[in-house]
């Protein structure tokens, strides 16, 4: 019990020295001891350690200090670890590496129709673009140190269970099992693509830094993540920010979820495209490896002015400002960006979109929230995820990967 105890608290001053240095680099041992309260031969000792763990460097620089030996700088060590977010979508998956910093190392889109696939050839063809990426040069020779998959849907995220993704088709897969089960146990985080989305958002995008952020994901679906003073809104069953199935029409299109009227079958980009494209778009679902192509072609037409194309984009840009009201009036949040296939269709949505949201927002001027697009792209979700698992680290939540070289 001792030792455990002696461990634990070792790891927790592990810890809290990365996240210093995180915050304070380049710093010197001194200033890490400062501010964390621990003394400065306990920091050398945990210095040492870090740097063996690949986590902790030396910069090579020295701090200029008018007494004493100067002390040498550290900073995080950007060449050892990564962390991978995958993102599941109707017709793609997306991947993202990042470093110790947060900083992007690859970004790939796979295409795949996940639709007709099926949930166990999605986890099959998950693991597969998380193999392959391991392999790329820029991640080789790095320790991988967990990977995060961000799925259109509720998900219970203790158990990586997706409970429900009506885009997908799926109910009840335990994906986080399907995937861990591949990769040798690697620690696996399954959530809602939107929830990763916020914290990318959050972390990386136009209105970084933003604590009450909403972000919209633009996909077949719409989800909203929403963070409130920095952490994620899950409510007690983990369907908060289901924005989506908002009913707006009453006598509307039916939706996934087999109701009538949400701003999903309003304002999805499958509603929008059937609307804006009438000629092009089937009435059955549209399968993987349409969506990118049918946004190109409507951006084409909107672009020359197409009469039908602009009206249905501005139609579907003022259902958006009307779920965005009813965000204004529940959390107030001081951003709200649009994701995904929302992005290049901006031009068209958003003026709609703020002046709907600005005329049904109680507060005046929607509470002050900005309306942006979002500048991550397609792999919000997965850039999030990455990020989340890798701040992970200094949180206590994944596990400090082993030293590789002699401490
Ligand atoms: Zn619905």
């Amino acid at each position: 019990m001792e030792k455990v105890s002696f461990q634990t608290v070792r790891e927790t001053n592990l810890r809290s020295v990365l996240r210093t240095v995180r915050e304070l680099a380049p710093c010197s041992r001194a200033a890490v001891a400062a501010a964390t309260g621990l003394n400065k031969t306990t920091v050398s000792s945990l210095v040492v350690d870090l740097m063996g763990r690949g986590l902790v460097r030396e910069t090579g620089e020295t701090s200029q200090r008018r007494v004493g030996r100067p002390g040498v700088l550290l900073a995080l060590d950007d060449r050892s670890v990564a962390a991978i977010g995958v993102e599941v979508n109707v017709d793609y998956l997306s991947v993202v590496a990042v470093d110790l910093l947060d900083r992007e190392l690859v970004e790939r889109h796979v295409p795949l129709d996940a639709r007709a696939a099926g949930a166990r050839e999605c986890a099959r063809r998950i693991v597969a673009a998380l193999e392959e990426t391991m392999k790329l040069p820029e991640v080789r020779d790095r320790t991988v140190v967990g990977v995060s998959v961000a799925v259109p849907g509720l998900i219970d995220v203790p158990s990586g269970v997706v409970t429900r993704a009506p885009n997908l088709g799926w109910r009840n897969v335990p994906l986080g099992d399907l995937v861990r089960e591949c990769l040798a146990g690697m620690p696996v985080l399954v959530d809602n693509d939107a929830n990763l989305g916020a914290m990318a958002e959050y972390r990386f995008g136009p209105c970084s830094g933003t604590s009450d952020l909403v972000y919209l994901t633009g996909e077949v679906g719409i989800g909203a993540g929403v963070l409130t003073g920095g952490e994620l809104l899950r409510g007690a069953g983990g369907w908060a920010g289901e924005i989506g199935h908002l009913e707006l029409e009453p006598n509307g299109p039916e939706c996934s979820c087999g109701r009538r009227g949400c701003l999903e079958a309003l304002a999805g980009v499958e509603a929008i495209l059937r609307e804006a494209l009438p000629d092009r778009v089937p009435d059955h679902p549209l399968s993987g490896g349409d969506v990118a192509a049918l946004v190109g072609t409507a951006v084409e037409r909107a672009q020359a002015g197409d009469p039908t194309t602009v009206a249905a984009l501005e139609r579907a840009g003022t259902w958006l400002g009307r779920g965005v009201a009813a965000l204004v009036n529940v959390v107030n949040p001081g951003a709200l960006v649009l994701g995904g296939y929302f992005v290049p269709l901006t031009p068209w949505l958003l003026p709609r979109c703020r002046e709907a949201a600005l005329a049904r927002s109680f507060a005046p001027e929607a509470g002050g929230c900005r309306m942006e697009p979002s500048d991550l792209g397609l792999s919000a979700a997965a850039r999030g995820g990455a990020a989340v698992m890798i701040h992970a680290l200094d949180t206590g939540a994944l596990p400090l990967p082993k030293a590789t070289a002699p401490a």
